[in-house]
């Protein structure tokens, strides 16, 4: 447990003389109810508010995650479904969360954080950090149909940001092909969805990189922290 004053000055909203000035002004809420006073103490499970945002409490955790099939990327669920949560068990300690989504039947990497600055940031789309994945479709594509992704696709009447493809194999006989898609964009379901505007809908889908991250040593359903270096570098 530390003094409120010395979190929020960590979490660097002020200095703590700044902080205190926030904290007497009424402008902080620990779990939902307004602090004045000056000594209160908060630990890592407190919710701490400046001005209804959120502060960070806790020292920043940051997680790459092989995600499997049949699990949310959400922190709970309504139906009660397994979440990526759900799958740290109690190894990590720390309140994190995804770092965008990946669909229900998605596997691969998803980051979790509990760093709200860099989640924002990596989700920006301005930010434009390159996602790759790897689709099992239905049919062939053709190369004017890759180009047409490589040019921009519309989708619920917008055009997406061009996208890297590439076709790297088919099978004849079953009419299937393993393509890769990469963007930097986050819309919902935007790869099925693009892959769907050419005509192939999606069998299985697999983000294989995140920026320069990539699953190597990890296996589905497994995770590892990043390293400090990782960490800079994304930033
Ligand atoms: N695009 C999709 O369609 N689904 C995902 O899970 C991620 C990207």
């Amino acid at each position: 447990m530390e003094r409120l004053q010395k979190v929020m000055a960590h979490a660097g909203v002020a200095s703590r003389r700044g902080a205190e000035k926030l904290i007497t002004a009424g402008h902080v809420k620990v779990n939902g109810e307004t602090v004045t006073e000056l000594g209160v103490k908060v630990g890592h499970h407190d919710h701490v508010t400046v001005d209804e945002v959120p502060i960070q409490t806790e020292a920043p955790v940051y997680i790459l995650m092989n995600k499997p099939r049949q699990v949310v990327s959400t922190v709970s669920d309504d139906k009660h479904r397994k979440t990526v949560i759900d799958l740290l068990n109690d190894e990590v300690k720390e309140r994190v969360y995804p770092v965008g989504r990946l669909d229900y039947d998605t596997t691969g990497l998803l980051l979790l954080t509990n760093d709200g600055q860099l989640a924002n940031q990596l989700t920006h789309p301005r930010y434009e950090v390159d996602k790759t994945y790897v689709a099992k479709v239905q049919g062939i594509p053709t190369n004017d149909e890759l180009k047409h992704l490589r040019q921009g696709v519309t989708i619920e009447g917008k055009v997406t940001a061009p996208a890297k493809s590439k076709l790297l194999s088919s099978d004849q006989q079953k009419q299937t092909a393993i393509v890769s898609v990469t963007i930097h964009e986050g819309k919902n379901h935007q790869v099925k969805k693009m892959l769907q505007a050419v005509g192939h809908s999606v069998i299985k889908l697999k983000r294989e990189s995140y920026a320069f991250l990539t699953l190597k040593g990890v296996q589905p359903g497994d995770f590892r922290e990043l390293k400090a270096d990782e960490v800079k570098e994304l930033k």
